[in-house]
This record gives C-alpha cells, structure tokens and sequence, in this order.
C-alpha cells in the first residue's frame, strides 16, 4: 500500500505544518536533556523495535476484559504524532507523570523518557499525584519557555497470561503476585470495613506509610460499587481512577496560571501484563489546555481512531522506508 502510505504521509506533514505553533524559548532544560532532531514519532518507532511482538490471541483477551484498551505500542504511536501535531515536540516539551510505586508502572514512563526525556514525578502508590499542588506548580517552572507539558496519569492493574485480573508475571520472580499491591490493600481494608465491620483506622498521622494511609481514606466512598461490582479487581483501578480524576483536574485548575503554551493531560488504566507481551493502557481522557488553562480541546477520539495514518507510517518506519 505504498501509494495510500505517501498520500497520508503528505497529509500527516500537512496537518503538522496547519497546527504549528513557533516556539521562540530554549530548547532544553535540565529535566529534558535529549538531544538531536529526530521527532517522537520517529523515537517511538525505534522503541518498539525492541518489545514484544503483538500476540493477537493476548490481544483479544486483553481487550475483552477491558474494552477501549489499547497497547503501549499503538498509544505511545497515536499520542506522539496527536501532539506533534499540536506543536508539541521532545525539544520543547516536559513530561510529567502521575504512575504507581510499582517497577511495572515505570514500563510507559520510561518509553516516554526516551521520547521527551526525564520526568517530573508528582505520583506515588496507586498512582495518585502525591506531589500535589506544590509538585505541578515546580514542575511548571521547568516546562521549556514557551512551550509545553504532557501529564500521563493513571492506576494500574496486572492482567496474567491466562487472564486473570490484579495478578501478573514478573520477570525473575516465581511467584505471581498481585498488582496493584496497594490498591488491593486499600480494597482489602475497606472490604473489611463494608463487610466485617471493622473500624477506620486512617493512619495518615503515621508518616512511615503516609501514602498508603491516604489511598485508604481515598477509596472510603467506593465501598457499595466495589462490593457490587462483578470483578472487584477489574472495577478497582476504575474507581481509583475516578477519584484520581478529580484531584489531577483540580490540581491542573489551581496551577493554570504556570501552564506556559499548553498542556496536555493523558490519563487512564495502565494494565501490566508478563514480560513477553506487550502493556496495555485504557485512554479515559486526552485533553489539551491552552495557556490559560482551559479545555480546548478533546483529543480522546483520536486515540480511539482504528486505523491511524500515524500506524500506517510507524509500520514504513518498521520496514526503513
Ligand atoms: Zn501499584
């Protein structure tokens, strides 16, 4: 399909030129130290190269169990080229995140590093933004002058190979265990207060596990859609979602007046899975704020797009064309 993979290569470069913004600031800072020319696009395709193949009977399972999910592969592709679009490039771009403890949570921040370079960290366990409005207000300062942040957020949950949801493989350990191991213990500790009548026992005044002790105040409200739920492991990261929701909304809100010339959020479930497949992310919101801090845009739907002019150009990338 080479004549269809020049027409939307025209069009992908013609889009780029329409939504260009120029960008007059320094090109790095010292939390975004990547060097050279090439484009996210072109740096997504290179790290690809080296993950698992796509398994299309894994992916069906995948999928079955968490509809609208795609895989790290087909989102690191759409977002870079979404963005690239929007004038948002690895030079002037930093990437912040708000992910899980767990090593399994660092597998797409560590494929966005290469992309746009290191991280700003406002997560901690479950994935809530711990570092709060002091951590997003930091964090602005360092956005490039004139240009952008992307913010990926979410929780995340294993899915095995043979399916099963809060477990996965992990590579050099026999046991499989459970993930995420805070959010099933927040779900454990509420599970024994809607059912065994067990107290509140917030520990937020014992800093030694301050983190944990907010997640389990935090999933207090979802006790009723837990226990209804027909896969409590399956709707937990969607609860933990919800409320992670509304505290990176409300953080973004109250920092707006740091956003340089924008800021993208994406935000949803990361789904772990073993080492010889790849990891799967439900996107839930993909929104663009301008500099003011106001939703400009929806970009969701074209994350959701099945056959993506940018898949069509990560697979010439594959080939060396
Ligand atoms: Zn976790």
């Amino acid at each position: 399909m080479k004549i269809s993979f020049f027409a939307t290569t025209a069009l992908f470069i013609t889009a780029t030129e329409a939504f260009h913004v120029g960008h007059g600031g320094r090109r790095t800072t010292s939390l975004n130290i990547l060097t050279g020319t090439e484009s996210a696009a072109e740096r997504v395709a290179k790290i690809m190269s080296n993950k698992p193949q796509e398994n299309e009977a894994f992916d069906k399972l995948v999928k079955k169990n968490f509809p609208g999910a795609i895989s790290n592969k087909e989102l690191e592709t759409k977002v870079a080229n979404i963005l690239e679009t929007r004038g948002l490039t690895p030079a002037n771009t930093l990437l912040c995140t708000s992910l899980c403890c767990d090593e399994l949570a660092r597998s797409l921040e560590d494929d966005l590093n290469k992309v746009y370079g290191h991280n700003f960290n406002l997560g901690g366990l479950s994935g809530f933004p711990f570092a709060g409005n002091t951590g997003f207000g930091a964090m602005s300062a360092h956005v490039p002058d004139g240009g952008y942040c992307l913010l990926v957020h979410g929780p995340h949950v294993g899915i095995t190979k043979d399916g099963v949801i809060g477990k996965v493989e992990r590579s050099g350990i026999a046991l499989v265990d459970n993930c995420c191991g805070s959010a099933i213990a927040a779900s454990n500790y509420l599970k024994g207060i809607t059912d065994g009548g067990a107290k509140i026992t917030t520990k937020l005044q014992q800093f030694s596990d301050f983190q944990q002790g907010a997640v389990q105040e935090l999933i207090l409200p979802f006790g009723k859609r837990l226990n209804e739920a027909e896969n409590r492991m399956k709707e937990l990261p969607y609860a933990l979602y919800d409320s992670q929701d509304i505290l990176v909304r409300d953080i973004i809100s109250s920092g707006s007046k740091g956003i340089k010339s924008g800021l993208a959020l994406l935000s949803g479930i990361q789904i772990n899975t073993s080492p010889e497949t790849l990891d799967y992310f439900h996107p839930l919101r993909f929104d663009y704020y301008d500099e003011i801090g106001v939703v400009v845009e929806d970009l969701l739907p074209s994350l959701m797009v099945s056959a993506p002019v940018t898949s069509v150009i990560l697979n010439a990338l594959d080939q060396g064309q």
